[in-house]
């Protein structure tokens, strides 16, 4: 036997304070370790089971209909719009980050008539802004918004959105990929239909499960749909039947990943929930003071600011890639740069599930003391 001429995986200690992925919890990686056993194995079945009850205490719902999607956030944030559209519905997106152009591409590829709503980069929207929208559009059933917006670090207020959606028997698709696991989702309470999320953000994990829930009125509209759902993967009407008793194969569940999303929960429910949104909102806190101690300005009103993802902006006449660079060659810190409007405008700072810790707020600052 020869060795191969490929060398091995070896790749640099970095750390991951950027928008995704975020660095995974070592326990979570212990995890995924775990010698594979069936997809249809009993014990395996009762991980399912207590991890569709972990799910939903993360999630904060009673939904039945409470799973994780095999595959990162864009498959979750697909199956959302997959499974609640058929051609020629109407539905409103909010679109305030690049994030809302990747719903609005979704929801057109599925037939949908798509009525967008815009504020800058940054911004949030008003109730106001929606109800307005929803009376220039009376047909519209289906409300798509970003909570978590991680190409611009704003946090969507949604309980007044959806107030206004559900008085008009209309349906909330509400995007939590940076906000589960980091900040508070509130699914039954604020009452979003269909709420999805990813691993790799604030949730410790790698990208590849990612959770979704439908309430069981998205379910009943999903039942009454006149056409199949128009993606075979992602159909919850055939996953749900493998998450349910009756344990239908559909596709054979991504064991390993599934471990990792098991244990990334238990984590959750152990650090406790309130807990675990204080940890994430005090090392924001000390990185935007730190932030704004050496002289720069952040990119997000405070009132709307993420603690998951910050956006500061590039002081005048800096090299905004050769300090990102220098972060990563130098340093082994990622961070990221802007993106559509605010490419070259701004770096994005991530400080999600294990990544949010003091010391690597204290490390970044030091290290951008260094090179500014
Ligand atoms: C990262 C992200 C996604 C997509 O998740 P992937 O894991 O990259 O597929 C969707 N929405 C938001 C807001 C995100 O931050």
């Amino acid at each position: 036997m020869s060795v191969s001429p490929f060398p091995e995986i070896n790749v640099s200690p970095r750390i991951l304070l950027g928008p995704g992925p975020s660095m995974a919890d070592p326990r979570v990686l212990k995890a995924m370790s775990t010698p594979l056993i069936g997809h249809l194995d009993p014990e395996f079945l009762v991980l399912m089971n207590n991890m569709q009850a972990m799910l939903k205490q993360v999630m904060q719902t009673e939904n039945p209909i409470t799973l994780a999607i095999a595959g990162t956030g864009s498959a979750s944030m697909e199956a959302a719009f997959a499974n609640m559209l058929e051609p020629d519905d109407e539905i409103l997106i909010c679109i305030n980050g690049y994030f809302g152009h990747r719903m609005v591409d979704m929801a057109q590829r599925y037939g949908a008539v798509v009525h967008t709503l815009s504020v800058p980069w940054g911004e949030v929207f008003q109730p106001q802004q929606i109800e307005d929208a929803l009376r220039a559009h009376p047909n519209v059933r289906i409300v798509a918004v970003v909570h978590a917006e991680t190409s611009t670090g704003a946090r969507q207020p949604l309980d007044e959105i959806a107030q206004l959606i559900h008085a008009r028997d209309g349906y909330l698709i509400g995007d939590t990929v940076t906000s589960l696991g980091g900040v508070a989702v509130r699914v039954d309470e604020v009452g979003i239909d269909v709420c999805y999320s990813g691993g790799q953000k604030a949730l410790s994990c790698p990208p590849g499960a990612s959770p979704i829930t439908f309430s069981p009125r998205a379910i009943e509209r999903i039942k009454a749909r006149q056409n199949k759902v128009a993606n075979w993967y992602l159909d919850v009407t055939m996953i749900g039947s493998y998450w349910g008793s009756e344990r239908t194969y559909h596709h054979t569940a991504p064991i390993s990943m599934n471990y990792a999303l098991y244990e990334s929960l238990r984590l959750i429910l152990e650090e406790g929930l309130e807990n675990r949104w204080q940890r994430h909102r005090e090392n924001a806190q000390h990185l935007w003071a730190g932030l704004e101690s050496l002289g720069m300005t952040l990119h997000v009103h405070e009132d709307y600011r993420l603690p998951t993802l910050t956006t500061v902006r590039i002081p005048e006449g800096v090299d905004e890639l050769a300090v990102r660079k220098a972060l990563l060659n130098d340093y082994n810190i990622e961070i990221g740069g802007g993106l559509g409007e605010l490419k070259g405008k701004v770096w994005r700072i991530g400080l999600m599930g294990f990544s949010s810790r003091r010391e690597n707020v204290a490390l970044l600052l030091k290290a951008l003391q260094e090179l500014l």
